[in-house]
């Protein structure tokens, strides 16, 4: 964190959306942020940043996930269950924890996080699991929906957000709406019509509860189609809002594929 506050000018001008210069390296250092996104770090610093201490963003996220791994070494995996919508068995003497990201099956042991059998490599899988376990939501959901930019977290970033993700969709199935359902069915999206006002609206649980709304408006004379993703008010008492940020892109990443 320090070798990254060391390369922001510290003016804190707010530039970035944190309050803080630190704020910033705090964020960067957590992998929420990268440090390109401060405009004033040079594009040499952006690279020697990671070089001197060995700390690329990759490894940023491996660090991360070992941390959160750590954590989830202490939790409770049938208490944590009951409460993140997991289904829980003893195997061997130890507890697993089965659930679902985005349709793919993943075991959660004390030990760690693993994938058909295998313990899992895959830094953001692990970052975005282990922090949905360990959270153990402990917030009833409200059945009330609302858009990334309802959270304070993630306001600032919404335009982004919006960009890399709602828009991708709105532009892929532009004047295609046969299409956007096809591909909503083939992901298991579950019908949600009526539950927002759209000409469509999909449900998919991108986690046992952590469940999202896809609401579609097609294109008429004057505009062309748009996009809203939705979550529950209450989605960031189960998972980091900046986490769940990233994994709705993945989700559209996958969607528009
Ligand atoms: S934009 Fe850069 S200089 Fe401004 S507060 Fe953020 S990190 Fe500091």
């Amino acid at each position: 964190m320090i070798d990254t506050y060391k390369k922001l000018p510290g003016n804190n001008c707010g530039e970035c959306g944190e309050t803080t210069c630190m704020a910033f390296a705090l964020r960067v250092k957590s992998a929420k942020r990268k440090i390109s996104e401060c405009p004033y770090v040079k594009q040499e610093d952006e690279g020697s940043v990671g070089q001197e201490s060995v700390v690329t963003m990759e490894n940023n996220y491996k660090r991360v996930s070992r941390e959160l791994e750590e954590e989830v070494k202490r939790v409770d995996l049938k208490e944590a269950a009951a409460a993140i919508g997991g289904d829980y068995e003893n195997r061997d003497g130890g507890g697993v924890i089965k659930l679902k990201m985005m349709n793919k099956e993943y075991n959660v042991h004390n030990e760690g996080l693993f994938d058909n059998g295998n313990y899992c490599e895959d830094s953001w899988s692990k970052i975005i699991i282990y922090d949905y376990v360990r959270r153990k939501g402990d917030t009833p959901l409200t059945g009330s929906w609302v858009s990334m930019g309802h959270f304070p977290d993630a306001a600032s970033h919404s335009k982004a957000f919006q960009k890399n993700a709602e828009d991708k969709i709105a532009e892929k199935f532009n004047s295609n709406l046969s299409g956007l359902v096809s591909r909503c069915n083939e992901l298991e999206g579950f019908d949600a019509s009526g539950e927002l006002k759209a000409d469509y609206v999909c449900g998919f649980n991108l986690l046992p509860r952590v469940p999202m709304y896809l609401s579609f408006w097609e294109a008429d004379d004057e505009y062309s189609a748009s996009c809203k993703l939705y979550v529950d008010r209450n989605a960031d008492a189960y998972i980091d809002i900046e986490y769940l940020a990233y994994l709705l892109e993945w989700f559209v990443k996958i969607f528009v594929e």
